[in-house]
């Protein structure tokens, strides 16, 4: 019985990758300072899934930036901007594209599929000249192969690869990615040939886009692609990897008679209906790649469970065509447990991060073939049984309480034209009222009075001084510039989720569980454990000593119960819309002590929506529609004098404009768009809506300062589509990344081109 990793993390358990390659881009190290670190961990890796007893161990999941990038630079497809003549892509070449450089910005950056990972578009059109210009592939194998590790080499497959990318400029309308197809090929073919000399067997091509809704032309795109490497890939084992959704049922099919394939992986976690195809049928003699410990969380898998999917697979397949492995690359899981010594030790023995999870594949591979490790087996058990009933997890009340929420809907009482104008009584705005999003700029002495104060090294009394110094500072400074509705800036918070994460019961921090988000940044989410409950409120000190230094309104500012859960690992002992639903209970609380201490405007930022969304069409609704409902829970308990505001910080709204519509907020603050007429028209159609709205009208990811002219003319823009009496002005998300001397004159250019268009209107 046989086991493999689909993939594993490349920033090493220190995020040793991250702090090598910031060195090597600052000019600090060399590249091959650079190089050895990487190398370095790839032997590591390796050494360690060799130790695991891993059969088949992969080669090139590892990535200096990221994985599609790797493979434009495998096919040469370089943007010629970027100015690349030829001959191997170096990191010049590379990091430009990723990172752009001192004269071209890098190219575009996008989620992969629902996950936080997020990897460079390939832009390609009719005038790509394809050509092999990188040999990392076989270079990573090599490597291996020289320390003593037959790995099986993974590449993107060339289907996903063209569905992934993007048409270059000039040829968005009409360019058919597809057609590149008979291009990219040859190229898939010399790698793969070079493999094949290099003592390669096996091969594994990811082929993800194939969970995804297909049209049938792109179906049969997979079908060409595979019958014309049949001949080269012939004598080698081809592994097709499919990941993060079931498998629809046609491209099941599709898949199984895929020329030249003879192995299939598939996400067994996230893919239940898929067991039930493959138990209908499999191909005879190929193999299954059975994922079924979990590449997306970090909670020890259920062995007994696992291990009962596959004694029944077995039945199917035959013992011999049988592979555990990971349901995808546990590149979106945490790195290693073994540093993690200060978390508690009842909650770590419930985890597993990718290195323990290589453990477990391994221990169930070898439970399959007869040689089961009892102990590992029975201490998994203690595990689970601790788990289900520790009183950490379990809080009778809060269960009781989120359970009620089922079925019944919550709506505030009024609609929002009659709330708008009740509001509008009592807060007196101008017309195109000014705010921002809520934090102000994230000075270095603040993060040390922070970081100090959780060290204990600041008293409780200085750091309420300091922070409260800060927030008086960000209080006159938009007094100064005649903002209308105020915020205080944020100081107290390192992170709009684990602030609250923090004051919360049910979550538990980590202190190395890093997961690649782009290139070098990593993201820590907080792991959802148990019952979420408020012990007491988290936000009424700061905000009600924030309105206590002014006569404007002081927005209250809360994270939403979507967002939380969104940028969570969640537990997986209870479906999703659960655990969304404590957690919206909670923020209701905190909503409702906001209001009852005086804060009249409270924003509940749902920045991060989008990024629940089910893969499949057929499953969106139903997310949509508790996650809106969660949103909704939060504030339907308010007066009809206190405004809700909810920001969210992307622009792509066109298919979910009437679940963000049914959110039913007061105002809605978005980030700028590409497009703005056909955002704001988006928002018009579905609208008929009358609430407030606030598409930013400048970019904040940028330093560049905009002119009051530019700001004016974005804003006329939006008002030749929007009701004048219905639009914000505010930047396009929060200003925690930029320096004051680009938030200032920014923030008094935009307030200014407010107040010119004021007297035009
Ligand atoms: N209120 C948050 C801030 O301003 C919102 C951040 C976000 O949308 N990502 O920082
Ligand atoms: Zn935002």
């Amino acid at each position: 019985m046989a086991s493999h990793i689909v993939g594993y993390p490349r920033m090493g358990p220190k995020r040793e990758l991250k702090f090598a390659s910031e060195s090597f881009w600052d000019g600090k190290s060399s590249a091959e300072d650079l190089q050895k670190v990487a190398a370095d961990l790839r032997e590591s890796i390796w050494k360690q899934m060799t130790d695991a007893g891993i059969k088949y161990i992969p080669s090139n999941t590892f990535s200096y930036y990221d994985q599609v990038l790797d493979t434009t630079a495998m096919l040469g497809a370089v943007p010629p901007r970027y100015g690349w003549n030829g001959g191997e892509i170096g990191f010049d070449v590379y990091f430009s594209m990723a990172r752009g450089n001192a004269s071209v910005p890098a190219m575009e950056m996008t989620k992969w599929f629902d996950t936080n990972y997020h990897f460079i578009v390939p832009e390609l059109g009719p005038d790509v000249n394809f050509s092999y210009a990188s040999h990392k592939a076989v270079a990573e194998y090599k490597e291996a192969k020289a320390l003593g590790v037959d790995t099986i080499p993974v590449l993107i497959g060339p289907v996903s690869y063209l569905l992934l990318s993007k048409p270059a400029k000039g040829v968005e309308k009409t360019f058919s990615l597809l057609s590149l197809l008979g291009k990219i090929l040859p190229i898939y073919k010399e790698v793969i040939s070079e493999l094949k000399e290099a003592g390669a067997s096996w091969i594994q091509f990811d082929e993800p886009t194939l969970v995804m809704d297909l049209e049938s032309h792109k179906l049969e795109a997979f079908t060409e692609a595979y019958s014309e490497l049949e001949s080269t890939v012939s004598g080698m084992n081809v592994l097709i990897e499919t990941y993060f959704a079931d498998i629809p049922a046609k491209q099941y099919k599709t898949l199984t008679s895929l020329k030249g394939v003879t192995a299939l992986g598939f996400d067994l976690v996230r893919g239940t209906k898929t067991l039930d195809l493959i138990k209908g049928e499999f191909p005879k003699g190929k193999y299954l790649f059975a994922g079924v410990v979990d590449g997306r969380n970090i909670w020890a898998n259920d062995l007994a469970a696992s291990l009962s999917t596959l004694e029944a697979l077995e039945g199917i397949v035959g013992k011999d065509k049988l592979v555990v492995s990971t349901s995808c690359s546990l590149l979106h899981t945490a790195v290693d447990l073994v540093n993690e010594t200060k978390l508690d030790k009842e909650i770590k023995s419930w985890l597993a991060f990718a290195a323990q999870k290589v453990v477990e594949v391994n221990a169930l591979a070898k439970a399959l073939a007869g040689v089961k490790d009892e102990e590992f087996f029975s201490a998994n058990v203690a595990a689970h049984t601790s788990r289900k009933s520790s009183p950490r997890v379990n809080n009778e009340a809060v269960q009781k309480a989120a359970a009620a929420l089922k079925g019944s809907d919550h709506r505030r009482a009024t609609n929002v034209s009659a709330r708008l104008d009740a509001q509008q009584k009592k807060l007196n705005l101008p017309i195109l009222p000014t705010t921002t999003i809520g934090s102000f700029p994230q000075t270095m002495e603040l993060r040390k009075v922070r970081r100090e104060y959780k060290a204990k090294k600041v008293s409780e009394v200085d750091y309420v001084e300091a922070i409260k110094k800060e927030i008086s500072k960000v209080v006159k400074l938009q007094e100064e510039f005649d903002i209308d509705v105020l915020v205080h800036g944020e100081p107290e918070r390192n992170d709009m989720v684990e602030y609250f994460g923090e004051q919360l019961s049910g979550f538990v921090f980590s202190a190395n569980g890093w997961v690649q988000s782009y290139g070098s940044r990593c993201v820590k989410p907080p792991i959802i454990y148990g019952d979420v409950s408020r012990p007491k409120s988290m936000t009424v000190f700061w905000s009600a000593l924030a309105q206590s230094m002014t006569s404007r309104p002081m927005k209250g500012m809360l994270t939403g119960p979507v967002t939380i859960l969104n940028w969570s690992f969640v537990r997986n002992d209870q479906p999703r819309f659960e655990t969304c639903y404590q957690i919206a209970l909670a923020i209701k609380d905190e909503v409702e002590d906001l209001e009852k201490n005086g804060i009249t405007v409270i924003q509940i930022d749902e920045a991060a929506l989008r990024e629940g969304l089910p893969l499949r069409k057929s499953e969106q609704a139903f997310y949509l529609d508790w996650a809106v409902h969660s949103f909704r829970i939060t504030n339907c308990g308010v007066q009809d004098t206190t405004q809700i505001h909810t920001h969210m910080c992307y622009s792509n709204f066109n298919d979910i404009i009437h679940s963000i519509i049914d959110m039913d907020a007061d105002v809605i603050t978005i980030e700028k768009s590409r497009s703005d007429e056909k955002l704001l028209s988006v928002f018009r159609e579905g609208v008929k809506y009358g609430a407030g709205i606030g598409p930013g009208v400048y970019d904040i990811h940028s330093p560049r300062i905009p002119s009051t002219e530019e700001i004016a003319d974005r804003i006329n823009k939006m008002l030749a589509v929007l009701e004048t009496n219905i639009l914000w002005v505010n930047p396009d998300c929060g200003l925690k990344t930029r320096k004051y001397s680009e938030v200032k004159p920014a923030l008094k250019n935009m307030v200014d081109a407010a107040k010119l268009l004021r007297t035009q209107l």
